[in-house]
């Protein structure tokens, strides 16, 4: 199942170096003498997963721990329970999040990371491809906001060089100031980095932006945030205004949009990530997927993190892209299982702008890929991935089995 183009009955893929360097049916690839030759079986093979969304340091905290009521009531339950964390603890859950995100499939995911030390001292480590958005807020810091950048840009940067896949994630308009979101969109511009930041996510925050008022508006005023940018725009429109919305930001969430906030997006050629599993817990109102792609806008789907979710037989349902496509799946059954596919793997890597590099089984992309038992017809291998529990079969990131396959059988070439 390469995405982007038809399953190929038989298919096989050649790999060298850890990237595709073959794919078609399996008797027409070429091989050198000294190549393994492995046969997979009756499975489907398809790109590794892309979580576009996340928060692995939150992986295994329970939606149930928190109230949902309301989005306000949830963060502030959220944001005491943060504190009584520690380093070691945060480190705990993002391993959890990690082995999650691994046996369900994702060989990609785009971290939003508040402990920056993470992602200098585990990213390296890890076997998956994660994009480390480093999350800053700015309420009622006394930093100042150059300050709050440099020290972002720091950890950004190793020895000389840039983490290749670093990002910035202002965390989201009310949680941070109008001159943080600003600096934020003038430095992804002057150095070509990409933007993660949640937007009009819950009705709180549309009302607060729009209306000066609601729940949202008076827990911030109460905490002394400085409300002048409210009452004036939607929160997509004041992202315009902050110069933040361009092709190289992932607008996260956007379930409460106006019209002319999806033409603005559109124009800006941004990027929507809507996480269904969490959308689905706040009980929030339909996401405008139709309305979207008609303006042509790339949208992707992410887990965002255990937080925000339902438990199911006591158990949290966990980091899972099989999940969170089955979700959407049932509240959009107009769409297509290739389209939802193509949500979670090309979609994803051009909003992190790794087209043709992860997200497809192509030649030149990197050799990241599932293994899925499967003995159906392959017309119907799209329906029948969207309404998988999760686990694979195996999994290999960048030519190198991280999860083996179970019953390969493996033929030196003569
Ligand atoms: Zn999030």
């Amino acid at each position: 199942m390469p995405i982007g183009r038809l399953p190929i009955e038989n298919g096989g893929l050649r790999i060298v170096d850890g990237r595709i360097v073959e794919i078609g049916e399996w008797n027409s690839l070429t091989a050198d003498f000294g190549d393994v030759v492995v046969d997979l079986g009756e499975v489907v093979l398809l790109p590794g997963l892309i979580n576009s969304h996340c928060h692995l340091e939150y992986s295994g905290w329970s939606g149930n721990k928190f109230p949902r009521k309301s989005f306000p009531e949830w963060a502030k339950a959220v944001i005491a329970f943060k504190k009584t964390r520690n380093d070691d603890q945060y480190t705990d859950s993002v391993s959890i999040g990690i082995q999650m995100l691994l046996k369900t499939g994702v060989t990609s995911v785009a971290d939003t990371v508040s402990c920056g030390q993470l992602i200098s001292d585990y990213y390296s480590q890890c076997p998956l491809n994660v994009f480390g958005f480093l999350e800053m807020t700015h309420v009622l810091d006394r930093k100042s906001p150059e300050l709050v950048i440099d020290e972002a840009l720091c950890l950004g940067q190793s020895g000389d060089h840039w983490l290749e896949d670093f990002g910035l994630s202002p965390h989201a308009l009310y949680s941070t100031s109008s001159e943080l979101i600003r600096l934020s969109a003038k430095t992804s511009i002057e150095s070509a980095l990409r933007l993660s930041v949640h937007i009009s996510e819950s009705p709180e925050e549309y009302s607060m932006f729009r209306h000066s008022r609601g729940e949202m508006f008076d827990w911030l005023a109460s905490i002394g945030r400085d409300m002048s940018d409210c009452g004036f725009e939607t929160p997509v429109g004041l992202l315009d205004k902050s110069g933040a919305l361009t092709d190289q930001t992932m607008v996260v969430h956007a379930n409460y949009l106006e019209d002319t906030d999806i033409q603005r997006i559109s124009d800006a050629k941004a990027h929507v990530v809507h996480c269904p599993q969490s959308w689905h817990f706040f009980g929030y109102q339909n996401f405008s997927h139709e309305k979207l792609t008609a303006k042509e806008i790339n949208v992707c789907l992410g887990t965002d993190s255990t937080a925000s979710m339902d438990l199911s037989d006591g158990e949290p349902s966990g980091l899972n892209m099989f999940a969170e496509m089955n979700c959407f799946c049932r509240h959009h059954p107009e769409v297509s299982p290739e389209e939802i596919l193509r949500m979670t793997t090309m979609n994803g890597a051009k909003a992190l702008g790794r087209e043709g590099q992860i997200g497809e089984l192509s030649t030149g992309a990197h050799a990241d890929l599932i293994v899925i038992p499967y003995q159906g017809r392959s017309d119907s291998v799209g329906e029948f991935l969207i309404h998988h529990s999760g686990r694979v079969g195996a999994s290999m990131i960048r030519g190198e089995w991280v999860i083996p396959p179970d019953n390969q059988t493996a033929i030196s070439n003569k």
